[in-house]
This record gives structure tokens, sequence and C-alpha cells, in this order.
């Protein structure tokens, strides 16, 4: 396998006597799109900040291409990073803008124009490139500021939550501008979010963090369907969490019903096992189906053609079931309706912790 591009070597990041980063080791791969998620707080922006070089680590090595970046200054790493800020100099217009980063870099004038234009026309703003950063629209600032960044041709771009001050529909259009940029330019990204559905479309694998270490690191799919531990099953949220002991005949006795795992855990466990809202079946009357268990609709949420229904399942756990629309014809949906819901054993993942 190929080199890995980043190596976080144990890596500690204390501020007094706060640990906000714990004996991290990661490695990111060269060219792929890594996105950092977790709850506020967990240390993926300082984590993000030590490999741009505006944070130091307390303890450890970070190394870029093999070599340690230990001391090495933030405009020497070749780790641009684009804020959710943009940081765009407001007495600069586009092209001077993107052209600021290539005089750091020594390019003489006419090449450093060329490459500005170049770079703006690439991101769909060309017309825009003499115009007053002030007077661009979000999306386009958003295009400039990457514009910049992407012109001194680093070998990782870092993102800091570039898209979180855009409204959803432009978040949509930028999440496509980037990932297509990413596979078209195969840098690495490493992007920093809050968001799941922007992690989740676009990274190759995401890192989970909790309390300033990593949870789980693995693809979108993995990290759904199989999540390593509560916390992340909970975190990743469309997931139905179910937790019992197994009974002389193998099955889970939870609290909204008895249920088989084929044998996945052995009589007297104590297991809790997660079930993705996909998988969850749902209908009218009683299906010939394994793992049937009963519960009262509360309500509907709509994203596009897919709807996900909450249910109060016996002993008051919510169940969520995640459906295309066009499934649930003929399925009577007033709220308090009881409906039979089921899932197959081989979609049921049983959580370590
Ligand atoms: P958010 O999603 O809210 O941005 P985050 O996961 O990016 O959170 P960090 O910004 O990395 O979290 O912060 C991790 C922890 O370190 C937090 O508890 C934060 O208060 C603390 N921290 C970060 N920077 C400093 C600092 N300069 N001085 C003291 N504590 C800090």
């Amino acid at each position: 396998m190929a080199q890995p591009l980043v190596v976080f070597d144990n890596v500690v990041k204390r501020f007094g006597g706060f640990e906000a980063v714990k004996r991290m080791n990661l490695e990111i791969r060269e060219g792929e799109f890594l996105a950092l998620m977790g709850p506020s707080g967990c240390g993926k922006t300082t984590t993000l900040r030590m490999l741009a070089g505006l944070e130091q680590p307390t303890g450890g090595d970070i190394r870029l291409a093999g070599k340690s970046l230990l001391g090495v200054r933030p405009h020497e790493r070749d780790t641009p990073m684009v804020w959710q800020s943009l940081a765009l100099f407001p007495f600069l217009n586009a092209r001077e803008n993107v052209e600021f980063g290539l005089r750091m870099r020594g390019l003489d004038k006419p090449s450093r124009r060329r490459k500005a234009l170049d770079w703006l026309e690439r991101l769909g703003i060309g017309e825009f490139a003499e115009r007053d950063v002030n007077s661009l629209s979000g999306g386009q600032r958003q295009r400039v500021a990457l514009a910049r960044a992407l012109a001194t041709e680093p070998k990782i771009l870092l993102l800091d939550e570039p898209l979180s001050a855009l409204d959803a529909h432009l978040v949509i259009r930028m999440q496509a501008v980037l990932t297509k940029l990413q596979r078209e330019l195969g840098i690495t990204f490493v992007h920093v979010t809050h968001s799941q559905s922007e992690a989740f479309a676009m990274a190759d694998r995401v890192v989970i963090m909790s309390r300033g270490e990593i949870a789980q690191i693995g693809p979108a799919r993995d990290i759904y369907r199989t999540p390593a531990s509560r916390f992340v099953a909970e975190f990743v949220g469309r997931n139905n969490i179910f937790a019992g002991t197994v009974n002389g005949a193998g099955d889970v006795e939870t609290a909204a019903g008895a249920f088989t795992l084929d044998g996945k855990a052995r009589p007297g466990d104590k297991v809790s096992f997660v079930v993705a809202a996909d998988v969850v079946s749902l209908s009218a009357i009683r299906p010939a189906a394994r793992n049937v268990f009963t519960a009262q609709l509360i309500s509907e949420e709509f994203v596009g053609s897919m709807v996900t229904l909450f249910f109060e399942a016996p002993g008051g756990a919510e169940i969520k079931v995640q459906v295309q629309e066009r499934l649930l014809e003929g399925i009577p949906r007033e709220p308090g309706q009881l409906l039979f819901l089921s899932f197959d054993p081989s979609h049921a993942h049983i959580l370590k912790g």
C-alpha cells in the first residue's frame, strides 16, 4: 500500500491542564477526502490547526510526506487552509486575493496573474476576477477562497467548516464543486465539519472524534452500518439501538420484544445492538418475517423522496424507519397508528462499547 501522506504519531495537545487531543494516531492517505466529525469541543479543529501549524503539539510528532512538521512554520508547510470565515482580504479584488498566496511563493507578476485567472476560471468565477470581494455572493467568495488555497498547488488542503455559513441549496452545490475538484486534482482534502450529511456525501473516510480521541475511522457506510460503539451509533443518529439479555433459546429479550440474532450472542449475555433505520421493514398486517414487533407511529419527516417515520415501541424506545415514500402506499399513517415493524437478523450489529 502507498505511504500515508500525513502521519499523526502519538500526538497530544494540552491547553493548560486540559487534554484536547489524547495520543492520536492517524494516517491520512495520499489523494483521499477525509472528514473529521464529532460533537462540539471533541478536538477536531485543534487536530486540523496542528496540521496547519497554527497550534504546536504538546507531545508526539506529525509528519507530512515522511518529514516531521515540528517547528515548521505555517507558510512553509504546504498545508493551506480554507476557513468558515474565508479570511479574504477585503481591500483586494478576487484576482488579487488569489495572487496573494502566489506572491508569498516568489512567483513573478505575469505568472501570478495568469495562474490566478486560470484558477478563478476553473472554479467558474472567471468573470468576477476584477470584482471587489465584498460585492460577491457567499458562494462566489467561497470559490475565491478555494482558488487562493489551490493556486499554490498544495499536496493537501485543509477545510475548516467552509460550508457552514452558506444557504442549504448552496451547500449542496459547493459539495459537488469540492468533490469534483478533489477527484480531478487528486489532492488530499481534510475537512472538519459538524454536518453528517456533508461528511457522508463527500468523504472517502470519516473520522468520528469524541473527547480528544478517535472513536471510529472508516468509510461512511461502515460507520453507519457497523458503528464501533454506542457513542458512534448515537452520534450517527439514524440508528435504532436495542438492549437486553439473551434467553435460553438464544433470543435477546428487549423492552420492544424478543429478537433472534442468529447465534451472534450467547445465552446469558447482556447485549446492545443497532439496526439502521433504512433496514427496518414496515407493514399494516403481521408479515411472515423474523423479528416482528409492533410500535405506535408518532410522527414523520420528509427529506426529498425519503420519509423517516418515528415510532414508539413497547417500553418507550424511539424507533426510526426510513423508506422511500412510494413504498408507503396503502399503509395507514395517522399518528397513533399501530404498525408491524421487522428486521432481518443479518442487519443487527452488536455494539462493543
Ligand atoms: P467545535 O465543533 O465547537 O468547533 P472542536 O471539536 O473543533 O469543536 P476544538 O476547537 O478542537 O473543538 O477544541 C477542543 C477543546 O480544546 C475544547 O474543549 C476547547 O475549549 C479547547 N481549546 C481549544 N483551543 C483552546 C485554547 N486556545 N485554549 C484553551 N482551550 C482550548
